[in-house]
């Protein structure tokens, strides 16, 4: 353990401010980050990695971008908070709408978290009624009726998932299985406020959709008087899905540019319903910060077609390097994204994906933390190309990659 972990875990559960960090998943300890440059990380102890985790999805356009860190420099020079509304709030707000399909309107938060919990009050309000069907392996934040299991079976009432979580929160989530058309069938009824995903499943690993699935739920929640809520924290602003229209939309990551800020949003008669317009209480503090604000729209005024072009030829070069390794991996990618799932076939669902063999993603892991390539800590996180990767880290990563399973 070194000096700064030891005095961390005194004064932090675990250490840690978010539980991925302690990389216990894969067996060793926290690595504490003094810098960041470009798609590299430095530590406390001046070592350098190829960073593939990217705070885990803002970082785009990789650490300190010289136009976000100017914008976020002249924003706090002019005052870190103001508890009033602002112009760049709105061109914010803009530029969201101008680019997310389904938001006709939008509601600025501070976490995904909060977005999620937020956008699932205007779903209940809407229907008047109370209960939430989720898919087993998406992640929508620690929102107490979110951290729920599938019971034994096809259960309609979920199980707490973390203590804490008391049963009547868990019990108003139903857990469905991805890509299994019968298993959400099975939970749609007149009880069912909305049914919310993750267009792109990344938080089990990236497990897409299955042609058609998407379009299914639309039309499933439609029929049941259900709202579809997508969960686009990972994927928006990323992956340019095809995804059918959905009713409420929940932002993160991207549009805060690696400060704390989130969204939702969506079917502008529904986010008239949140106050002041509507009755739905939600508000914040720091919402819509002028700090995280400029941090935000610069980051999304670098995405134009090229950037997107280059991420995801970033991503397939990567994938395709690491997945010519071993045909025991199967490389799952899409714009912006990636897994190597340690099984020979590509899950389609969470129980799919548990089966890998954790144990050795967690030695694959710590090999490439050797070799100065820094991994997400977890066979059930995603990689996070971004625009600062170049064709050098890709050959850097594969060599490691190639040295580090050789010695599994
Ligand atoms: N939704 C998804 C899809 C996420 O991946 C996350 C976090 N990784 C969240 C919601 C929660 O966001 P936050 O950590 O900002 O609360």
């Amino acid at each position: 353990m070194t000096g700064l972990y030891e005095e961390a875990v005194k004064v932090m559960p675990g250490g840690v401010n978010s539980p991925v960090r302690s990389m216990a998943a894969i067996g060793r300890d926290p690595i504490f980050i003094a810098r960041g440059e470009g798609a590299e990380l430095v530590d406390t102890d001046g070592k350098r990695y190829v960073d593939w985790v990217c705070s885990w999805g803002p970082l785009i356009a990789g650490h300190a971008h010289p136009d976000v860190v100017a914008a976020v420099q002249e924003a706090a020079a002019l005052g870190t908070s103001y508890g009033a509304p602002t112009e760049r709030e709105v061109v914010l707000a803009r530029e969201i709408i101008d680019r997310m399909p389904s938001v006709e309107m939008v509601r600025l938060v501070n976490s995904g978290t909060e977005a999620t919990m937020s956008a699932l009050r205007v779903a209940r309000a809407a229907t008047g009624r109370d209960r939430i069907v989720k898919f087993a392996g998406h992640y929508h934040g620690h929102v107490d009726g979110l951290l729920v299991q599938a019971g034994s079976g096809l259960a309609t009432a979920g199980l707490p998932a973390s203590r804490g979580v008391t049963p009547l929160q868990a019990g108003d989530t139903a857990v469905a299985s991805w890509n299994d058309r019968g298993s959400v069938e099975a939970l749609l009824d007149d009880s069912i406020a909305a049914v919310i995903c993750e267009p792109l499943p990344a938080n089990m690993g990236v497990v897409p959709a299955d042609g058609g699935f998407l379009e299914f739920l639309r039309d499933a929640t439609e029929r049941a008087g259900a709202l579809l809520i997508l969960d686009e924290v990972i994927s928006g602003f990323r992956c340019q899905l095809e995804r059918p229209p959905a009713d409420l939309v929940v932002m993160g990551k991207i549009i805060g540019g690696g400060l704390p800020l989130a969204a939702y949003g969506g079917r502008e008669d529904l986010m008239r319903l949140v106050a002041p317009a509507g009755d739905v209480y939600q508000a914040g503090t720091l919402s819509g910060n002028p700090v995280a604000t400029a941090a935000g729209l610069a980051t999304l005024r670098l995405l134009d077609g090229d950037a997107y072009a280059q991420i995801r030829a970033t991503s397939e070069q990567l994938a395709t390097g690491l997945a010519a390794l071993d045909s025991q991996i199967s490389v799952v990618w899409q714009q912006g994204l990636l897994t190597p799932f340690f099984r020979p076939t590509a899950p389609r669902n969470y129980d799919d994906a548990k089966g890998c063999e954790i144990e050795v993603y967690g030695g694959f892991a710590r090999g490439l933390l050797e070799r100065g390539v820094y991994p997400p800590a977890s066979q059930f996180e995603a990689w996070f190309p971004s625009l600062a990767h170049t064709d050098a880290h890709v050959e850097q990563t594969i060599e490691a990659a190639k040295a580090a399973l050789s010695e599994l």
